[in-house]
């Protein structure tokens, strides 16, 4: 028989492997990754249903996409990986009141930074799933530059310059404290994306995977090209929710890697599906079916609208700043201005200037 400190040893060891199975579940969560801090908590977690929770940031720190978290029987489904390790990180820490399952899965809906730059934590035990597209662009380093990375995060720095100087001209005591939250909210996500691996699906799809879990079927479908060439968007078809990511969103998306001409019949494509509730990567989520709807007209009109200008030899930049989408403020409440996002306009000049 063993000696009794022995025995002692052997039963912490099993306590501490229990703790670790149960707690730290991300094995790239310790220590805390850099830039994961944060004046409150991060995350606000809305339970759309019992077991599916949509994740929303709460702007205490830079997070990224919103995450959606299906609470399965023995284990924990995610859809997108945020913005950086630290978002991940604080995810699951807060996260941790409300489950503690071991998460299984992690779906990556498209490369972008803000939904795939936090998959470097989960480990090998995890499997991060995304379109062959999604894998080849995070593979070939398309998350680490493009449109959306430079207006985004690398230009980060002088943001924080710009906001530091403004705020040197503010003398109300509560006007200076805000923007001092900002910018260390700005420092904190530079010292997170410094941090960041970008990490490609560990299993990819070209049209559909359905997974079982326990009573639960999950499908992940690419129904067409729209935000990128291969997002991916997963329906719990007995719940009658779709994760959209960003082919659509509560306001209009970022179109600066999309297909304006071919989202609409992708949106189509989605309208088809069976749901009652959309989970979008932007925005809260919404059952109102009119809101794709809106999307699809605002596209119709902004796709014809840049090819006369581009046909007419205007520069994209110019462009950009004409073209007035104010007709659909009542569904866009942003569109009070003359003028696009000129990355829209840069990506469709470049699609039609590809075309033979
Ligand atoms: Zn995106």
């Amino acid at each position: 028989m063993m000696p009794l400190t022995h025995r002692l040893i052997a039963a912490a060891a099993l306590v501490l492997v229990a703790a670790h199975r149960t707690s730290a579940q991300l094995p790239g969560c310790s220590p805390m990754p850099p830039g994961s801090g944060r004046a409150g908590p991060a995350f606000t977690f809305n339970k759309v249903q019992a077991d599916v929770i949509h994740a929303v940031g709460t702007g205490t720190m830079a997070v990224g996409a919103n995450a959606t978290i299906i609470i399965n029987e023995r284990d924990l489904m995610l859809v997108d990986a945020g913005l950086s390790p630290a978002a991940m990180c604080v995810l699951f820490e807060e996260l941790k009141p409300i489950t503690t399952k071991p998460l299984r899965s992690v779906v990556v809906t498209h490369f972008h930074f803000d939904h795939a730059h936090g998959s470097q934590v989960f480990g090998p035990d995890v499997e991060i799933i995304g379109s062959s597209f999604t894998r080849a662009q995070l593979a070939m380093g398309n998350s680490v530059r493009g449109r959306g990375y430079e207006a985004f995060i690398k230009s980060l720095p002088g943001q924080v310059a710009a906001a530091k100087a403004a705020r040197d001209t503010i003398t109300d005591a509560k006007r200076k404290d805000a923007a001092n939250a900002r910018i260390n909210l700005l420092e904190q996500e530079i010292l997170a994306d410094a941090a960041v691996i970008p990490t490609p699906p560990t299993l990819t799809l070209d049209d559909h995977l359905t997974l079982y879990r326990g009573g639960r079927e999950i499908q992940l479908r690419f129904i067409g090209r729209a935000h990128t060439g291969g997002d991916v968007v997963v329906v719990l078809p007995k719940e009658r929710i779709v994760v959209t990511g960003d082919m659509m969103t509560f306001g209009v998306p970022f179109m600066g890697d999309g297909f304006i001409d071919e989202w609409p019949a992708t949106l189509e494509r989605l309208k088809a599906l069976s749901f009652d509730m959309v989970l979008p990567g932007h925005g809260p989520a919404f059952k109102e079916r009119e809101r794709i709807d809106w999307l699809q007209v605002y596209f119709r009109d902004l796709g014809p609208k840049i090819k006369a200008l581009h046909d007419a030899k205007v520069t994209s930049a110019d462009a950009a700043k004409q073209i007035d989408m104010r007709s659909h403020v009542a569904h866009f409440p942003n569109l009070t201005a003359v003028g696009v996002d000129p990355n829209a306009v840069a990506r469709a000049y470049e699609l039609l200037d590809a075309k033979p």
